[in-house]
C-alpha cells in the first residue's frame, strides 16, 4: 500500500516521467504540421535530474514509473537512464510508451537494463493512412518495433489506438481480429480535444472547446466489433491503469477500451506527470504544475523536494471537465508527456 494519497482519498502511486518534447512523428491529433516551440537542452531534466526525483517520489511511495514523451526513444541512451531507474529498489514496474519507430534498435538492450514493458502507439495498419496521420513513412519501422518488442520479452505488448471518426474508423476491426489472429493486445482510446495554438482543424482554442469533430465514444466503437462475436470481460493483462479489458472467445489477445470523454476515470486516477522541463503535473487535462527543476539546480534538501512533491499531489483536481467543454490551454499532448 502507498504512503502517498490526495485531497480526495486516491492513492497515488504511479509516475509519468516525461524524458523530451520532440518526436519524430507529428500525428495530426498531438502535434501542429509545424511551429512548436522545443525546449533548448539546457531546460531538459539532466537523467541524474531525473533519477533523484524519481528516487524521492519512491521514497514517498511511488512505485511504477512509465518513460514517455514527446518520443522518449530520441533522447539520446535512454537505457542509462532505465538503468538508473531499475537501481531504486522499490521501484518495482517501469514501462515505456512510444511510437515504435526506434524499437528495434533498442528494444534489447532497454530489456536487460531493466525495462519491463511498453505500450506502442499504432493509429493504422496501411500505409497510405499511417502517414497521413503521423505525416511520416514509418509504418514498417513500427511493426518490427512491435516484434522486437516481443522477442526481447518485453511483454504483454500493448497496442494504442486513438480512433478516429472518418480517418482509422474503418481499421477497427481489423485491430481487433488482430486480438485473435496474433493475440495482440489493442487498447481503443478516445481522442482528447486539445486546445492549442495551432488547434487541429474543426477544433476551437481558448480552454474552452467542443469534443472533437472525430471523436467516437467506446460505446460506439464496440457496435463496430460485434460481428466478430462477443466480447467478454477479463481482468487487466498488466498494470493497473484506466483501460477496462474484453476479450473474443478463444482470442488470447485482449482487447481494452480508454474512455476520457465518455466515461472519465477520475475516481480512481493514482498519477502524477513529470513534464521534460521538471514541473510536476498533477492531472493530464488541467494546466495546474509544480515546478521542480528550480529547486533542485538551487540545491534544495530532498526534504524541501518531497514537499513540492506532495504539494503537486495535494492540488490534484477531483476530476477534470472535458465533458463540460473545459481542456488544457497550454500544451500540446507531447510536452504534457501523453
Ligand atoms: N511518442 C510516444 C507515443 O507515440 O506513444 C509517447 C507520447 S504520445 C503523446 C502518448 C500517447 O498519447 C499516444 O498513444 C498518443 O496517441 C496519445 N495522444 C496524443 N494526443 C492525443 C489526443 N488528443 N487524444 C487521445 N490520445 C492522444
Amino acid at each position: 500500500m502507498t504512503g502517498l494519497s490526495d485531497a480526495f482519498n486516491r492513492p497515488i502511486n504511479y509516475l509519468r516521467i516525461s524524458v523530451t518534447d520532440r518526436c519524430n512523428l507529428r500525428c495530426t491529433y498531438c502535434l501542429p504540421a509545424e511551429g512548436t516551440r522545443l525546449l533548448p537542452h539546457s531546460e531538459i531534466l539532466t537523467y541524474e535530474e531525473i533519477a533523484t526525483i524519481a528516487r524521492l517520489a519512491a521514497e514517498l511511495g511511488i512505485n511504477k514509473l512509465r518513460l514517455t514523451g514527446g518520443e522518449p526513444l530520441v533522447r539520446a541512451k535512454l537505457t542509462e537512464l532505465v538503468a538508473m531507474l531499475a537501481e531504486i529498489s522499490t521501484i518495482d514496474d517501469i514501462s515505456l510508451t512510444t511510437n515504435g519507430i526506434l524499437l528495434k534498435d533498442y528494444a534489447s538492450e532497454l530489456a536487460q537494463a531493466g525495462l519491463k514493458r511498453v505500450n506502442i502507439s499504432l493509429d493504422s495498419l496501411r500505409r497510405d493512412k499511417f502517414e497521413r496521420i503521423t505525416r511520416h513513412r514509418k509504418l514498417s519501422e513500427v511493426l518490427q518495433g512491435i516484434e522486437a518488442a516481443k522477442a526481447c520479452g518485453l511483454s504483454p505488448v500493448k497496442i494504442n489506438m486513438v480512433v478516429m471518426r472518418g480517418i482509422n474508423d474503418d481499421e477497427l476491426v481489423d485491430f481487433a481480429n488482430l486480438t485473435i489472429a496474433e493475440g495482440w493486445h489493442v487498447r481503443f482510446i478516445e481522442l482528447m480535444p486539445f486546445a492549442t495554438e495551432n488547434p487541429p482543424e474543426g477544433h476551437s482554442t481558448g480552454g474552452k472547446t467542443n469534443l472533437h469533430p472525430q471523436f467516437m465514444p467506446a460505446q460506439e466503437i464496440t457496435r463496430h466489433l460485434s460481428g466478430l462475436g462477443t466480447l467478454e470481460p477479463c481482468l487487466p493483462i498488466a498494470g493497473n491503469g484506466p483501460a477496462k479489458y474484453f476479450r473474443f472467445p478463444h482470442a488470447t489477445g485482449t482487447i481494452g477500451f480508454i474512455t476520457p470523454v465518455s466515461q472519465h476515470f477520475c475516481f480512481n486516477c493514482n498519477r502524477l506527470r513529470l513534464t521534460a522541463e521538471g514541473r510536476l503535473r498533477p492531472c493530464l487535462l488541467s494546466d495546474e504544475e509544480v515546478d521542480l527543476r528550480q529547486p533542485l539546480r538551487d540545491g534544495a534538501p530532498p526534504q524541501e523536494l518531497k514537499q513540492a512533491i506532495t504539494e503537486a499531489i495535494r492540488r490534484k483536481p477531483g476530476k477534470h471537465h472535458l465533458s463540460e467543454g473545459a481542456t488544457t490551454q497550454k500544451r500540446h499532448m507531447s510536452q504534457v508527456g501523453g
